[in-house]
């Protein structure tokens, strides 16, 4: 299906209601629990697991031609990387920006100028704004967000989250994001406890996923352009040695959801971070191999049915998706590295 619509946050923004929805999600920071961890710190003046206070705090951002085709389109998606993580991946291919430097108050960014910013990159033509790791920063991106549609914003809102979101949250952003695209890292509470130091990361997982397909459903709909509008993308990064329990994700998705949801099956995976520490992550040590990507490929087959499927290239990706956050403006290798 192809249209061209608003976003709703437009309307929103225009009747009032999106800031009644931005006040009440800064409430969520005076006592947080703004993700899953729910820290209960007052973010106005001490820190949580995220290490981000009240401030937004952004680590780059610029057009990105590398992310799916449906939300890098022709002309790009318009990528606000949060510095900062909820999440503590010790094979994070962003580490630099998201468990490295953490943040301190002069770096950070107010809601006029992260306003400023969605706004430049619709400018530029971006087809969306593209929040990649909001879930520690939706108060502060949708306070922006609402400032932005009264000064003309009016292309897609993109939420990229780790998955370890809060339902609370998400409820509020019903008719906010118009395209949510999920990890979905693991199917095993002790695999994710271990990798990413998060408590029952299956079940807070598949909790936000179910409210963001009560949000959006498994349909998509494409500009003319082929840019997603509005709909689900999950992401699923295979991992050596079945680690990431993809095949268990994927009959929960077709099962709980439905064999029709976007998948992105994603096969760049290259030891990052502390994975590198070949001692400490035997397991992790390597890329996937032919017979793990085939198997993995075997069980989007299985299980889903959908058109709106993404596959990675298994020999290529691992080196083409290695972000250099050195130069913010350009953290990923351009276009032409890419096809
Ligand atoms: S958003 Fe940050 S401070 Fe709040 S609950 Fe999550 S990790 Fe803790």
């Amino acid at each position: 299906m192809t249209t061209r619509r608003a976003p709703g946050y437009v309307e929103l923004a225009t009747r009032g209601q999106l800031a009644r929805r931005v006040r009440t999600l800064q409430e969520f920071l005076h006592s947080c629990t703004v993700c899953p961890r729910r820290c209960a710190v007052d973010r106005r003046n001490e820190l949580g697991e995220c290490a981000t206070g009240s401030q937004a705090v952004v680590a780059s951002w610029t057009p990105h031609f590398g992310e799916e085709p449906a939300i890098s389109a022709k002309r790009g998606s318009g990528t606000v990387f949060l510095a900062n993580c909820n999440l503590r991946c010790a094979f994070c291919q962003n580490h630099e920006i998201s468990q490295g430097k953490r943040t301190s108050s002069s770096s950070t960014t107010s809601t006029e100028e992260l306003a400023a910013i969605f706004v430049e990159l619709q400018n530029r033509g971006c087809h969306n704004i593209n929040w990649v790791s909001p879930t520690h920063q939706v108060p502060q991106l949708t306070a922006a967000l609402e400032l932005a549609a009264h000064r003309g914003l009016a292309i897609p809102v993109v939420y990229n989250s780790n998955g370890y979101d809060s339902v609370e949250v998400l409820r509020l952003l019903d008719g906010v994001v118009d395209v949510y695209m999920p990890d979905l890292k693991y199917s095993d509470t002790v695999t994710g406890n271990e990798l990413s130091g998060a408590q029952d990361y299956p079940l807070h997982a598949r909790t936000a996923i179910l409210e963001m397909f009560r949000q959006v459903g498994d349909k998509w709909i494409l500009d003319d352009e082929g840019a997603l509008v509005r709909g689900l993308l999950i992401r699923l990064l295979v991992l050596p040695n079945d680690l990431a329990g993809v095949e268990e994700s994927l009959r929960w998705i077709a099962e709980e959801l439905s064999p029709r949801v976007g998948i992105s099956l994603m096969a760049q995976y290259y030891p990052a971070h502390r994975t590198q520490n070949q001692a400490q992550y035997p397991l992790l040590c390597r890329t996937i191999s032919a017979g793990e990507w085939g198997r993995a490929l075997e069980s989007l087959e299985h299980w889903m049915d959908g058109d709106h499927h993404n596959v990675q290239d298994h020999q290529s990706s691992p080196r083409y998706y290695r972000p250099d956050f050195s130069d913010p403006e350009v953290p990923f290798a351009d276009i032409d590295d890419f096809i």
